[in-house]
């Protein structure tokens, strides 16, 4: 980087700071940023496209009332990030977390711009998120934050603008309330509105498991090209929530590769002999966690990360594998369908020891995909079964794959720059299209 870039990112970021014990930058928007900053110089970007590139278009900050089950009222903090248009509406989940930061649903947002340009969607770049314990929550109270939510952004979402969708404890049937609320508002039926919602009102086949199911796809792909047998592959997956439950299940299921240790935010279990995802899962719905099932040793969130396997899924939150760990990986591939689990100089020590990564904004995309394959039976009324789904989806997958491998290997440049390189190049040319720039 120029010391002319760093002056204009003093001007403009809306970022603050935020290091480590070790001095690693952790905000998450800022290391979104420097993320795009990089693939920018090696693609020699434009610098007014590159200055669009690196801030949203639009925030939305809203203060949701809900009455809670006591008679109280609560006010939850909220916000919607619309990061870039220049593709298609703006698309991305909402996640309900007591931590949430507006700098991290910036990044998230970003990266949803990304995910869609990548994978050649015809869709833009967005992210919502609510400051609150859904954990904590009743159903009603739930149900009322969330239609609270989609009634302070609806004059700025809907079909052709920005459709909301899943992410960290936000389920299908928060989709399915969020849908209703913006319909009565519309005055008719809007299932275009939102994703990820229920099979009975207008969800799609194949949602549930979309996102393992996307990565699925990458990694027998990245196994292909590293010359991986998968059927002797050793599996390990941080985090046994949606994504992580799936792949360790799609792991098992569709290449017999043997799944050995699981964690979830309580701790993790191991057996070198091989675990039955299944099992773990209903253990894991029956107790609360994947914890003390039956013949395995324990292991921590750590030490999972740092086990010699060929497989690595992070699939739970970010900044897990940073420049104090990353020298551990002994993983070949690192499959990451959670968003931003790898810091930025964790991604050059990867990138050095020969590790193999699977960057978030490929790897997860299958989510943000069937969601749109979601969106065109919404809007078309026409539905697809489960096999178009997922070959629809493979053919994606694939494809995105093959672009950013492709670069990879011409540029000589890590999977993410890669990635990078493709997405901002696809963004770039339709704003340029559309006379943005
Ligand atoms: N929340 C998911 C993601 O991060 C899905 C987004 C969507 O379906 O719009 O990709």
């Amino acid at each position: 980087m120029g010391t002319k870039s760093q002056s204009r990112e003093k001007v403009t970021s809306t970022a603050t700071r935020q290091l480590s014990s070790s001095g690693e930058e952790l905000n998450l928007f800022k290391i979104a940023q420097s993320q795009l900053d990089r693939a920018a110089q090696k693609l020699k970007l434009d610098p007014g496209v590159h200055s669009i590139l690196r801030e949203p278009m639009r925030e939305i900050h809203i203060s949701i009332p809900v009455k809670m089950d006591d008679g109280s009222v609560k006010v939850f903090k909220g916000f919607r990030v619309q990061y870039n248009d220049a593709r298609g509406p703006y698309k991305g989940g909402v996640r309900y977390h007591p931590d949430e930061t507006i700098d991290t649903v910036r990044a998230l947002a970003a990266w949803m711009t990304w995910k869609c340009a990548v994978m050649d969607i015809p869709l833009g770049g967005g992210k919502g998120g609510v400051i609150c314990n859904p954990k904590e929550m009743s159903l009603g109270e739930l149900e009322r934050l969330s239609r609270g939510y989609i009634d302070l952004i609806s004059p700025l979402i809907g079909p052709e603008k920005d459709i909301p969708a899943p992410d960290v404890y936000t389920t299908p049937q928060i989709m399915g309330w969020m849908m209703d609320e913006y319909s009565k508002l519309q005055g008719h039926y809007s299932p275009g509105v939102i994703t990820g919602k229920p099979v009975e009102v207008g969800g799609s086949e194949g949602r549930d498991d979309a996102t393992a199911m996307g990565g699925i796809y990458t990694v027998r792909e990245a196994a292909r090209h590293l010359k991986i047998d998968l059927k002797r592959a050793t599996v390990a997956v941080q985090g046994y929530g949606n994504a992580g439950s799936f792949a360790a299940i799609l792991s098992s299921e569709k290449f017999s590769s043997k799944v050995i240790a699981i964690t979830d935010s309580k701790g993790g279990i191991y057996n070198k002999e091989g675990l039955d995802p299944q099992k773990v899962l209903q253990h894991k719905k029956k107790t609360g966690s994947v914890i003390n099932f039956q013949g395995t040793k324990k292991i921590s969130n750590k030490e999972i990360l740092e086990l010699d396997v060929d497989v690595l899924f992070p699939s739970a939150l970010e900044n897990v594998i940073t420049k104090e760990n990353a020298p551990m990986i002994k993983a070949k591939i690192v499959s990451e369908l959670a968003n931003g689990p790898t810091t930025p100089d964790a991604d050059e020590i990867l990138y050095k020891n020969g590790v193999f990564v699977i960057p978030d904004f490929l790897c997860n995309a299958g989510g943000v995909t069937v969601s749109y394959f979601e969106w065109i039976q919404n809007v078309t009324g026409n539905y697809w079964d489960e096999e178009k789904i997922y070959s629809q989806l493979d053919k994606k997958m694939t494809k995105a794959f093959k672009d950013v491998l492709e670069t990879y290997l011409k540029e000589k440049v890590d999977m993410r720059t890669a990635a990078y390189m493709v997405a901002v190049q696809r963004v770039a040319n339709a704003m340029k299209l559309r006379g943005w720039v």
